[in-house]
Formats: C-alpha cells, structure tokens, sequence
C-alpha cells in the first residue's frame, strides 16, 4: 500500500482505477514509410474514427444546445470527409512518403493558408475548421485522446496541473476523483471539481508515479489523501467513510424544500455557481433558489472559435428554460489570467491577472462584448435573467457597459425579436477599488456579487494560482471580511441587495459574519446547497450579531 498526502479541494471519497490525463503533444514527429498504404489505410482509419466521433458530439450538443450548436461538429464531419483535403493527404503519402500525421499537419497549414486568405468572412473562419479536425485526426493517429482519456470506465485522473480550458473539455462521465500534482485550491480547477460534485486532491507532487497506472486508488478530498493499492483495513475504513457519506447526505436531502432561514427569521438565498448548461441538473436536485453565477467563459473554452450569437443564445435558452422561474444571474465574459484561450490571440502579459482580462476584454473588444449581450437579450424572453460584470474598477466602465445593453436591446427592438424588460444588472465586486467606490457603484446597478477569489488576490496582493503562497492567501483576513462589511453597508444604503459567489460563500465558519453583516445572497457549488441551509437554520443571528460584527473591526482580529 502507498500513501501520498496532497490537499484536498473537494470532498468526497472515491475509488478507481489510476489514469494519467492524456495531453496533445504539440511536435508531430514526421518521418519516410515505406509501404505507402498500409499508411493511407492508417489515414483513413482515423479519418473514420474522427467522423464516428464528430457525429457523437454533434448529437450531443443538439440535445444540449439546439441545432445551430450541432452544426459545427456537422462542418466538421463535411470538412474530414472532403475530397480535395483527402486528396491532398493521399499526394504526401504517396508521391513523398510521409507518415500520415505529418501528412495531415503539412495539408492542414495549407488548407488554412487558402482559407484565411480568402476575402469572404465565412469561409476565413474555416480556417479554424480544418484546423481542429485535423487535430482530432491527428490525435487519433498518435494515440493522443481528444479530451484526454480515453478509457472505457471511469477513473480516478491524474495530472501535473490541469488548464480551466483542459477540465471543462472532460469527459465528465468518465471521472470519479482528480489527483494533480500541482495546483491551489482557488484555481479554476479546483472551482470546477468543486461544481461537478467530484472528490479532488491537488498538489501531490512527484509522490504520484506514472508507474502506479491502472492500479487501484482511494482518495478522501476531506483529508488530501491518496491511497494506490490499499490494504483491506485501509480499504474498509475509506469505504466506511464513503457510506457515512452517503448516509449524511440522505439527511441533508430531507431539507430540500424547506426554507433558508434562521431561528430568529433572518432569510438568506442559496444559489448556484454553474458553468456550463449541463451542471443545471445538480443545482435543481440540489434544490438551490437559482443560479447566482453562470461563468459564461467556459462556453468559450468549450470552443475552438468565437462562440456565434446564436450558439450562445442556445445555451442561455436552455440554463434559463431549465430553471423555469428562478432567477439566474449570467455574468459576461471573464477570459484571461488563468482562463487562456487561443483563438483570442491575446498578448503575452507579464501579469496577466492584472491584465486584460474579463470587462476590460468587453470593453476594448465591443464586437465581442455585443454578440454575447445580444445573446443573453434574446434568452431573457425565456426565463428569469440577470446580467453581471466582472473585474469591475470604475465607475465609467459600468455606464459603457450599459450603455452596450441599451444598444443592444434598441437593436432588439427594431428587429423585432423579443426579450424581457426586466433583467437586472449587477458588478462583482472583485477589486478593492470596487469595494471603496461601492457607494457610488450601487447607484448604477440593481445587484453586487462578491467575488471572494479575486477579491482575496487583490485585497491581499497575493496570486490565487500561486500554491507556495497557501498561508498567505487567506480569505478570512480581517482585510477582507472588513471590505465584505464596506459593500452591504453601501449597498443596503442605496437599495441595492449583495451576494456572495466566490468560493467563500460555501465556508461554513463564515455563514453567522455573513448574516450578520446583512449578505442577501450565498451562490454556491450545488453540493453546498444543503448544508448550508443547515447551517442557515441552526444559527440566531441576534445572538452573535454584535461580537461578530464588532470582531471585524476589533484590535485583536487585527492578525
Ligand atoms: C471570484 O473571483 O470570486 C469569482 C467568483 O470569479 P472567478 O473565480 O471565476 O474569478
Ligand atoms: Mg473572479
């Protein structure tokens, strides 16, 4: 048996094979064949994988998001099928003897070549196009997985450190528990096990051997432990823990449809963080009273290109017909820092979390920001929608960045086409600049949220991604509960109501200061949902009201 001790960012213990996540390399070795083809037998092999592929996820998508979401991958298929890019591959192959993925790299450049130089906008953007399925072709050929397992149960994944773009591109299904080597627990991969409900350990180092694939692994994402082939005490009192888990959370399903509210009758409201449509199942079983943040930047890393209007109008649709009348809060675009994407093409920074990221991004790059509210108008004729900003720091960038929605729905209006007159728009509050302009903030919007991860990086000058930096990045500094105090103050004053959607909101040490500093909202991972409504309705507020708030500002608390 091999213990390993790493830190555990979601709980849950799990039990399964050990897979190494499988990561495209980026250098495609290139050599001469001799019998050319037996090599165009291997091409067409993986071509007709990749179609059998692309025509899974083209289902899949239709069912996710609609018929326009579909026909990408429905491009996709038309492009690995088409004859003159065969041609092409079959021309290396044969007249140069060249192994086929450098057959398909070598066609791919040139076809993208052709495509990007073309004067018609439409047939530019193929260029992306014939990028990507040669890519899931050339993964095929080299054994590398699109999606990064390919394994016919599920598995507990391994990985140095997983990008936000490379999780949310998973195979959900196929996950029990993520293991990584590196990692802190406010990075977007930690955020995302924590959403999809799935135990998660990071920061293992190199105890992790590539060795122990294939072989059984225990891990517990309360304690950080990793357990490759347990011996049977071991075994029995991790799956011990596993039932008792299981038995915690029949209680905790007892209080779906009860209230959160306290002993004394102080109500808060439990949403859900969500990122993507498929994780709005859990928020509803979770009985949660809406979605407070929708992060519709995975949408974007879920992609090889700009998102269309209507693909997105297709994912909104369906989170806000799926919520029925629940509220849910969808907040714009927030790329960068950690959230890289390619086809963005943005410039190497050197600090990017101080960069161009999130509303700057919006705001320097209006189309963008324009396809995406135009987007999120139209899906609001389907449910309860709030828009919300992120990385606010002025003023001015809110009243330009209503100014974009009012455009927007005057566009709307003129064509016709219909959306709801009464979304409401909301600013994270992420920055400490935010936090002392709140005041004059609240007057421009009908809602904060609190963004607890940033706002702890920022507050405290200390990188959230940073895992040496542990001690350091503490969310329950005096600084920033004072500055969370600043903002209901300010807002309450103004008529305005707050939440919380950072990774905070769930910590339970916290609810009673959250309560008792006024927080109207709590917008959680959907796992979170109950049991902090226990925690909501075993709490008096009136009894701790006046130590906790006076803590706050109190000399001692001053660490
Ligand atoms: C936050 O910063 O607290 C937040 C909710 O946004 P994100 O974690 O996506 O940066
Ligand atoms: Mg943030």
């Amino acid at each position: 048996m091999i213990s390993i001790q790493g830190k555990g960012v979601s709980t849950g213990v799990a039990i399964g094979p050990l897979y190494y996540y499988q990561r495209a390399k980026s250098t495609i070795r290139r050599y001469e064949v001799e019998n050319t083809e037996a090599e165009w037998e291997r091409f067409k092999a993986a071509q007709a994988k990749a179609i059998e592929q692309l025509s899974e996820l083209a289902e899949k998508a239709r069912e996710e998001a609609g018929d326009e979401a579909a026909m990408l991958f429905e491009t996709h298929q038309m492009m690995a099928e088409d004859l003159d890019y065969e041609e092409a591959i079959q021309g290396l192959i044969n007249d140069n003897k060249l192994n086929a993925e450098a057959a398909v790299t070598d066609t791919a450049a040139q076809f993208a070549e052709m495509f990007a130089s073309m004067d018609d906008a439409y047939m530019q953007a193929r260029a992306a196009d014939v990028k990507d399925v040669s890519g899931r072709i050339i993964g095929i050929l080299t054994g590398v997985v699109q999606g990064g397992i390919d394994s016919p149960v599920p598995v507990i994944l391994a990985a140095d450190d997983l990008a936000p773009s490379e999780t949310v591109q998973l195979d959900k299904s196929k996950i029990l528990g993520f293991i990584t080597e590196g990692g802190s627990g406010s990075s977007h991969t930690a955020i995302l096990a924590r959403t999809m409900g799935i135990p998660a350990i990071i920061g293992v180092g190199d105890q992790l051997k590539p060795e122990y694939e294939g072989r059984e692994v225990i891990i517990d994402g309360s304690t950080g432990n990793v357990v490759v082939d347990a011996d049977e005490a071991t075994k029995s009192y991790l799956l011990k823990k596993l039932e008792e888990q299981k038995k915690t959370q029949e209680m905790l399903n007892l209080l779906k449809g009860q209230p959160n509210v306290t002993k004394d009758g102080q109500s808060v409201r439990i949403y859900c963080n969500i990122g993507s449509p498929d994780d709005v199942p859990a928020v509803l079983s979770n009985d949660a009273g809406g979605v407070g943040l929708f992060r519709s930047e995975f949408l974007y890393l879920n992609c090889d290109d700009y998102p269309t209007e209507d693909y997105q109008f297709e994912a909104y649709k369906k989170v806000l017909s799926d919520m029925g009348d629940k509220e849910v809060i969808i907040r714009t675009l927030d790329i960068g820092a950690d959230k890289q994407i390619g086809y963005f093409d943005l410039p190497h920074e050197e600090n990017p979390a101080m960069g161009n990221r999130a509303l700057r991004i919006c705001l320097n790059r209006p189309e963008i920001f324009h396809t995406q509210l135009r987007a999120l108008y139209r899906a609001s004729a389907f449910g309860h929608l709030g828009i919300m900003f992120p990385m606010v720091t002025s003023v001015w960038e809110v009243k330009e960045a209503k100014k974009m929605c009012e455009r927007v729905k005057a566009e709307l209006n003129a064509e016709g086409k219909p959306f709801s007159s009464d979304v409401s728009i909301g600013i994270m509050i992420e920055t400490p600049a935010a936090v002392l302009m709140s005041d004059r903030l609240a007057k421009e919007v009908d809602f904060f949220s609190c963004g607890t991860n940033d706002l702890t990086q920022y507050t405290l000058a200390c990188d959230r991604q940073n895992a040496d930096l542990g001690r350091f990045y503490n969310p329950h500094h005096p600084a920033v509960l004072r500055a969370l105090k600043m903002v209901c103050d300010n807002a309450h004053k103004n008529g305005v109501w707050v939440g919380i959607c950072g990774e905070l909101g769930a910590d339970l040490e916290l609810t009673e200061t959250f309560l008792s500093i006024g927080i109207d909202e709590l917008s959680v991972s959907p796992r979170a949902v109950l049991p902090l409504r226990q925690k909501v309705r075993e709490t008096t507020v009136a009894d701790v009201r006046e130590k906790l708030v006076g803590d706050l500002l109190s000399d001692e608390n001053a660490i």
